[in-house]
């Protein structure tokens, strides 16, 4: 029920019984207090009577008497002997009179007959109204008047009137209130609830309605929308922070997976899924689910049971390498609320550790060989030097050639390590024919001890190129064409534009390499078997040099050969401007 309906309802009922009560009261208090009036004017009018029976004329006639009393006193008068017997009654015929029953046995009769004065009231059935009667014991006689009891039943009735009449009026007042507390308190009040409602579940877009009546309520409806518009602007602040956050987290260069306690995924970024190659969304699903990877499922699980950082790492079937390391994050108990898992590819770092490992082994193995050749010529001649001159002669110069090998090799070295420690000075545009004839002009005697003919097919143009590195990687092909052709034979260079940038090829009639050794001649140190004889000189870091000196600038470097033909190596630069 209402607020404004209860009002009205417990306002009236206590009005009703208010009401009642005092209708009861006061129709009681005034009928005890007008019937007594009444009842002490009647005796007094009886004593009187009783006084002027005594000394009249007409005594012998009670019916007359009766009569002449009754009119004089505007009141019913009845004579009444001792015995009972009706002697004489104002508002009976004299028939009548002496017909009526004896009135022995009526109450106000018994008591005048016992005190000389007695008082009653009875509802008449004849004539349907109270009578009150009063009846005054004189000797022998007793005077009975009677009267009709009616003023006083009017005086009640329209003090009821009047009651009913203050009811209705406060009845009437009462509703007047209801609808003011309807308008100014429970109106608003509804209002506010529904609003305070609708904040509760989170519902902030709705206004919260102005709300007009009451002042208090007044103010906590404005109190309800500054709620709504604090709470509308922190709640648009944690989304921001939690949208920033999440594209922080999205765009990592670094994996993330965090799970919750029942070790089931709540988010993984992009990286990650890219990573693992996930497809479609990875909630609820668990380390193992995630990764194939039992050692990542038991650092989860270590984490979140002991509140510890676990670490892991393992390689994909693509080859990847990932470390994986889990953190708890908002511990409780020991136990830990999340595990945070930050994934990082260490492919790269691996392979180059690798490389490290393989180049110091490599660098041992080949140093070890004119070493311990030089070692054993040395100790010889120390030991036992030789008569023979010209053994002599052969022992110091195989010291120096592998002495000139290990210099070789150290060079080789420190150009290789320079060219991976400097960046590639800007592009600038190089006379490419210039460079060629450099090049071939500072082996002219070689070329002519050797008797091979050279070729140049290129174009009078300037390349975009790092000069100092094209030169180097140039020279080193040119070496290995003169170096590895056969006598009397010949060497091509040709150059020419192409769809990928400007090529450079340089061909020769060597002994070819056999195709198995093709994609390795590249790598440091490979030198292709049968032309595995040092005294020849190689240090087998030639084409790496080559190569890295042609791809640091962007471009590339390829090989095709025929064994017993020769051999064509090729650089391509790429001519566009790349930043
Ligand atoms: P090296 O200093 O031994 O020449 P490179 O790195 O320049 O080392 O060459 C690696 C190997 O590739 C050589 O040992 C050689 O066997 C082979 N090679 C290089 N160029 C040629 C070529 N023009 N003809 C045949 N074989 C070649």
């Amino acid at each position: 029920m209402r607020l404004h309906s209860r009002l009205i309802a417990l306002n009236a009922l206590a009005i009703a019984a208010v009401t009642i009560l005092l209708s009861y009261f006061l129709s009681h208090g005034v009928a005890n207090v007008v019937q007594s009036e009444a009842e002490e004017q009647m005796a007094g009018a009886a004593a009187l009577a009783a006084a002027t029976i005594r000394t009249h004329p007409d005594r012998g006639d009670p019916i007359r008497l009766a009569d002449e009393l009754g009119r004089l006193l505007g009141v019913r008068v009845t004579l009444i002997a001792a015995d009972g017997t009706v002697l004489g009654d104002s508002s009976l015929t004299p028939e009548e009179t002496r017909a009526v029953e004896n009135h022995r046995e009526r109450p106000e009769v018994i008591q005048a007959l016992e005190t000389g004065r007695g008082a009653a009231i009875r509802y008449s059935a004849t004539v349907h109204m109270s009578f009150i009667y009063v009846a005054h014991r004189d000797g022998d006689l007793i005077v009975r008047l009677a009267k009709p009891l009616e003023s006083v039943d009017g005086l009640i009735n329209s003090l009821r009137w009047q009651l009913a009449i203050a009811m209705t009026g406060s009845l009437v007042a009462v509703l007047a209130f209801g609808y003011t507390v309807l308008a100014f308190v429970s109106r608003p009040l509804a209002r506010l609830a529904e609003a305070a409602r609708h904040l509760a579940v989170g519902d902030l877009d709705r206004e919260i309605p102005e709300v007009r009546g009451d002042a208090d309520l007044v103010r906590i409806g404005s109190a309800l929308s500054a709620m709504s518009r604090s709470l509308r602007s922190k709640i648009g602040e944690l989304v921001e922070e939690k949208n920033r956050i999440d594209t922080i987290v999205e765009t990592m260069s670094a994996g993330v997976i965090v799970f919750d306690r029942n070790a089931r995924a709540v988010l993984a970024n992009r990286w990650l899924r890219e990573a693992l190659q996930i497809q479609g969304p990875v909630d609820g699903k668990s380390p193992l689910e995630i990764t194939r990877q039992p050692s990542l499922e038991a650092a989860v699980r270590q984490t979140l049971e002991f509140g510890g950082v676990a670490a892991t790492e393992w390689t994909t079937h693509q080859g990847r390498t990932l470390s994986a390391r889990s953190a708890p994050v908002g511990r409780r108990l020991g136990e830990a609320e999340l595990a945070v898992v930050v994934f990082h590819d260490l492919t790269e770092i691996r392979r180059l550790e690798a490389i490290r490992k393989d180049f110091v082994a490599n660098v041992s193995h080949e140093f070890k060989t004119p070493l311990t050749s030089i070692r054993g010529y040395a100790e010889t001649l120390l030991s036992a030097p030789p008569e023979n001159r010209e053994t002599l002669r052969e022992f110091l110069a195989a010291i120096e050639r592998n002495a000139t090998l290990l210099s070789a090799l150290v060079e080789d070295m420190l150009v290789l390590a320079q060219l991976e420690a400097d960046l590639p000075m800007q592009k600038q545009p190089v006379d490419i024919r210039a460079l060629i004839s450099r090049q071939i002009d500072s082996r002219r005697h070689l070329l002519a001890t050797r008797g091979i003919h050279v070729e140049i097919d290129c174009p009078e143009r300037s390349i975009l190129a790092d000069p100092a590195r094209l030169s180097r990687a140039f020279a080193n092909l040119l070496d290995n064409a003169i170096h590895y052709n056969r006598n009397a034979g010949e060497i091509r260079i040709s150059c020419q534009e192409t769809a990928r940038g400007f090529a450079i090829a340089v061909s020769d009639t060597g002994f070819g390499i056999p195709s198995e050794d093709l994609p390795r001649v590249f790598e440091r140190f490979y030198r292709v078997e049968k032309s595995r004889d040092r005294s020849a000189g190689g240090t087998g870091l030639g084409l790496a040099i080559a190569r890295h000196a042609i791809e640091s600038q962007g471009g590339s470097i390829s090989v095709t050969s025929t064994i017993g033909v020769g051999s064509t190596f090729t650089i391509v630069l790429p001519q566009e401007i790349r930043n």
